[in-house]
Order: structure tokens, then C-alpha cells, then sequence
């Protein structure tokens, strides 16, 4: 395997979320989130092409920073633009509007993407698990869980060990979930 293109993807991806961070209470750096998806596929995804490990990397980048889909495909080719394409949310539609496209587009991902969108729902779910975004009410949580796994059900099975870990960590989000709503 050429490792080169995920080199070039973290470093890029670094740059791009340099100011951001994740919602929990420990502030961790957003970039954090972008290994933690690259490194589930790799190991529970089990592919070493580097391409799918390079869009997890810039999964984000569009949807969270001022990073463009061309400029991604100038930098990465055309196959990681359209993995990163196919996990960006247009923006400019309400969060109510990008929730339902995103359960609606799950059963049309292609085989790559999938892993992709399993992988970032798990960490979203561990992340739930563990450092809950601060300010986010237990029903708020309840309703992201609720959410996180309809679109997971209707990804296509990726037939690998990453759905297992979503419904794992899917088990530990509920379970931390009902312990703060006491
Ligand atoms: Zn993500």
C-alpha cells in the first residue's frame, strides 16, 4: 500500500479543523474525531486502500470549513472528492432538513461510503457515550441516539466487524443515556 495520499489527508485535514473542537466537555480537538473514523475502518473495516482512509480523514472538511469538494478533488482525485461528497450535508438547509436527507441518501451510499458513515456514527455514539456535547439535555441525547440509529439501519450491510461495534456502542450510548435521565 502507497500510504503517502493518507498522510497528505491527515496533514491537510489538521489544517483545515485547526481552530475546531469537539462539543463534548473536554474540548478535544476535532481533528481527533477524523483519525478516530479513518482508524475504525481501517482496523473494523478491515480496508487498507488508502483512498477510503484519506476521505475519512477530509470527511469534514467541506461540511465544517471553508475547504471546497473541487479542492479536495484537485488535491486527492476525483474518488475521495466523491466520498467526501457523499458525506457532506448541503449546509445551507436547516439541521431538521439535513437529518432526514441523511436517512433518506443512507440506502443509495455506495459500497465505500458506507463504511464510511458507520464509522463516523460510531464515533458520534462514543462520543455520546462519554462526553455528551455540554448543554445537550438527556431527551436531546435520547433523540440523537434515536436518530444516529435509523440511519445506520438503513446503510446496506458493509459485512464487516463495524457492525458489531455500532451496536455495542449503540448499547453503551442508551445505557449512559438512561443513567443521566436519572
Ligand atoms: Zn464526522
Amino acid at each position: 500500500m502507497d500510504d503517502r495520499l493518507i498522510w497528505k489527508a491527515l496533514q491537510f485535514a489538521a489544517e483545515a479543523h485547526r481552530h475546531q473542537h469537539r462539543k463534548g466537555a473536554d474540548r478535544s480537538p476535532y481533528i481527533n474525531h477524523c483519525i478516530e473514523v479513518a482508524h475504525r475502518i481501517r482496523i473494523e473495516g478491515g480496508t487498507d486502500d488508502p483512498e477510503i482512509l484519506a476521505a475519512a480523514l477530509l470527511h469534514d472538511v467541506v461540511e465544517d470549513t471553508p475547504v471546497t469538494l473541487e479542492e479536495v478533488g484537485a488535491l486527492f482525485g476525483l474518488r475521495v472528492q466523491g466520498l467526501v461528497d457523499e458525506m457532506s450535508d448541503d449546509m445551507n438547509l436547516s439541521s431538521a432538513e439535513r437529518k432526514q436527507l441523511q436517512e433518506n441518501h443512507a440506502p443509495g451510499l455506495s459500497p465505500d461510503a458506507r463504511l464510511l458513515k458507520l464509522a463516523d456514527k460510531i464515533a458520534n455514539l462514543e462520543a455520546l457515550a462519554t462526553v455528551p456535547p455540554i448543554h445537550w439535555s438527556a431527551e436531546r441525547q435520547q433523540a440523537y441516539l434515536d436518530w444516529a440509529c435509523r440511519v445506520a439501519s438503513r446503510v446496506p450491510d458493509t459485512g464487516t466487524a463495524l457492525e458489531q461495534s455500532f451496536e455495542e456502542i449503540r448499547q453503551k450510548a442508551q445505557d449512559a443515556i438512561d443513567r443521566r435521565k436519572n
